[in-house]
């Protein structure tokens, strides 16, 4: 039988005739529905559609006392049941698993700029120990005038770094008819935060069997954020990873605050794997080892850095670029961190060997 989705509690006394019209409207909206009366209040036991019918807000219906939901309006993103306790369940991109025991490293420039300079850039950080290389070929810019990225020329130059250093490509899609090109080349298909809600391409993503890299809109509530997962799990995309990116605030230093208490917020509501993304979430570099640092201590699956061969020159995004020297002496501070976490759940404190948190701060270089 199928599981109780919702249950509508009526208005005490409520007559028949009003009671049968709300039972009929929900009948009406695909729900199989049961009476249940109880002793002051008359409940209506909702199955089947709940989901849709939750979207046209029965609660505000006359007669309607109380809407109790029984399941997350997020059923696929919601944690699953065969989630491990406390963790992710891992989601393989070109082989490497996110969010299972390792840090999940994802890092390189925001836009690809030049052929050569990215290609030696991906180099190092193949060697720092990165599996995963992120750069922009379409890039959403606030300003029109502002770099666009290299487009088709960027994705071209990505194939080749795809190809000559086995790293594993993030890049970004921004509207669906790029998907065709962009899929060609991306292991992991980013969606920024200013498209978490292009549920039109959303969609299309969820008819893929590519992984997604799904970043938080930067004004979305954590229930947003899920239900933009929903979209594309539910179109039969099981692959999706939630990204923390910072979000807005006025008070905020460059207005943008790292909403670190999100990754332990998501631990609880889904099995999906959590980056956080320190880079913009902090929008200035000196800012970023810090806030990466703090990621890794909240429980963040992974992080995605921006790293630029010469932030001073980057055609966007270079104020919060690090350089190769932060970024290898930021890695080995976060993978310190990382281990010396509890692998289950990364939340409760274990039992660490003395001085292993004070050491990777006070003693740079060593890992
Ligand atoms: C990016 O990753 O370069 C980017 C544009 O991120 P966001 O969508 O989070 O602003
Ligand atoms: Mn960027």
């Amino acid at each position: 039988m199928e599981r109780v989705g919702l249950i509508l509690v009526l208005e005490a006394g409520l007559a028949p005739p009003l009671r049968n019209r709300i039972r009929d409207r929900l009948q009406q909206l695909g729900a199989e529905v049961r009476v249940l009366d109880g002793g002051v209040h008359t409940c209506l036991e909702v199955t089947g559609a709940d989901l849709s019918i939750r979207t046209v807000h029965p609660a505000n219906w006359p007669g309607v006392v109380k809407v109790v939901p029984l399941t997350e309006p997020y059923p696929h993103a919601a944690r699953a049941s065969n989630a491990p306790d406390g963790r992710a369940i891992p989601v393989e991109v070109g082989g490497v698993p996110v969010g299972g025991d390792e840090l999940a490293i994802v890092a390189g420039p925001c836009a690809i700029e030049e052929e050569e300079r990215a290609l030696a850039l991906a180099r190092e950080l193949r060697d720092a120990g990165c599996a995963f290389f992120r750069g922009g070929a379409f890039k959403p810019r606030t300003s029109p005038y502002a770099f666009q990225g290299l487009e088709e020329e960027g994705l071209r130059i990505l194939g080749r770094i795809r190809e000559e250093t086995g790293l594993r490509i993030v890049t970004e899609v921004m509207d669906a008819s790029q998907l065709s090109a962009v899929v060609e080349v991306a292991d992991l298909l980013q969606v920024g935060s200013r498209n978490m809600q292009n549920f039109s391409l959303l969609k299309e993503l969820g008819a893929l069997d590519t992984p997604v890299l799904l970043k938080r809109g930067y004004a979305a509530t954590p229930e947003e954020f899920l239900l933009a997962a929903e979209y594309i799990l539910s179109g039969g995309n099981h692959q999706v990873i939630l990204c923390e990116r910072g979000i807005r605030s006025a008070a905020g230093a460059d207005q943008v605050v790292l909403d670190l208490g999100i990754v332990p917020e998501l631990r609880r509501r889904t099995h999906l794997p959590v980056l956080v993304d320190p880079s913009h979430g902090s929008a200035a570099a000196h800012r970023v080892p810090a806030l990466a640092r703090a990621s890794a201590a909240v429980g963040a699956d992974g992080l995605l850095i921006e790293v630029h061969d010469d932030p001073t020159r980057a055609l966007s995004d270079g104020p919060q670029a690090l350089t190769l020297e932060a970024f290898r002496q930021t890695l080995r501070e976060v993978q310190s961190i990382h281990r010396a976490l509890p692998p289950a759940g990364r939340e409760a404190p274990r039992e660490v060997e003395e001085g292993v948190i004070p050491g990777i701060l006070a003693a740079p270089g060593k890992d």
